[in-house]
């Protein structure tokens, strides 16, 4: 066979980026699979958007993760749309077919199949509620709401912001979704299956922060899941542990992201705990 010296490149566009962990996730997991693939992660200004995408291009890269600032800004640089990411309105996840790229959102998806694999929880039919309305919380509310879910009620702190993201993924979903505002301790209802904190509430350097809620009425059923990630063990889920309830951690989340970008950039299936373990020691090296 002729040599083949040619590294297959995808990457990571965000600013900051640094601290991002997804790097040593699929560089651990191209490595299982004896891959001669590249993941680069690139600090990359909003000014820069558009050249960074033409790089793309230019190096016929297989794709790339675009992170904070760019997930809404890259929409007008591609050439096609997933139905999910349309409805959130964001991208964080681009595949280039030939001279097209196509962009998706697997902030959601990740969520969706750490809900169903690793918590073995079907979400048609559940009633949930969510906490937040950022972009972690409209990518969860709108997979929830395709997936099924029979009720789902999102309570946020700035109330405009909730307001407008239940509005809107209601008329585009057709799914059973309302608001309420977020005054002091929250009281979950007990007729709950699901809580999800997609707040930052936790999320390093403020580890000591719990989300102001009041799980006392709450089902003894109740799966409380946390989208953030580090640290993946959050006071939110310690407290939740504490009184018996099941719990999903923001890690599973962002390795199902990590797992579902693998299988569309190299058409091959992804070396899940290989990722795992890859992105629990980026996020805990000691
Ligand atoms: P955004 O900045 O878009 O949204 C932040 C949300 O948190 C808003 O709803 C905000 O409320 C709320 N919030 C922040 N501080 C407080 C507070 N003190 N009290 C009440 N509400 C608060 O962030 P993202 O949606 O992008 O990210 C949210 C979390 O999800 C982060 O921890 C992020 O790391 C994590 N994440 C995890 C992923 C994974 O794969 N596990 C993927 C993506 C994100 P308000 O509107 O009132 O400001």
């Amino acid at each position: 066979m002729p040599a083949n010296f040619k590294a297959e490149l995808v990457a990571c566009f965000g600013q900051p980026v640094a601290e991002n962990p997804t790097g040593p996730m699929q560089e651990a997991a191209f490595q299982a699979l004896g891959l001669n693939w590249r993941y680069l992660t690139v600090e990359v200004s909003p000014d820069c958007l558009r050249d960074a995408v033409l790089g793309l291009r230019a190096f016929g890269m297989r794709g790339a993760n675009f992170t904070i600032p760019h997930k809404v800004a890259v929409l007008e640089y591609l050439d096609e749309i997933s139905p999910a990411a349309s409805i959130i309105g964001a991208v964080n996840t681009v595949r280039r077919e030939g001279r097209r790229l196509l962009g998706d959102n697997t902030d959601g998806k990740g969520f969706l199949r750490a809900l169903r694999v690793d918590a073995g929880m079907d979400p048609a039919g559940k009633r949930i509620l969510v906490l937040g309305a950022g972009g972690a919380a409209r990518a969860i509310v709108t997979e929830l709401a395709l997936a099924g879910a029979a009720d789902l009620l999102v309570v946020n702190r700035s109330p405009a912001r909730g307001e407008r993201m239940v509005a809107d993924l209601a008329s585009k979903t057709g799914a059973r979704i309302s608001f309420e505002p977020w005054r002091g301790p929250y009281p979950v209802p007990a007729d709950r299956d699901v809580l999800v904190n997609a707040t930052s509430i936790g999320m390093h350097p403020d580890i000591d922060s719990i989300p102001p809620i009041d799980l006392r009425a709450a089902s003894a059923r109740l799966l409380v899941c946390d989208a953030v990630v580090n640290p993946p063990e959050t006071r939110l889920l310690q407290a939740a542990r504490k009184q018996g309830l099941p719990c999903l951690d923001g890690l599973s989340m962002l390795v199902y992201q990590g797992v579902i970008g693998f299988e569309l950039w190299t058409g091959r299936q992804a070396p899940e705990a290989v990722m795992r373990a890859a992105l629990r020691k980026a996020l805990n090296p000691d």
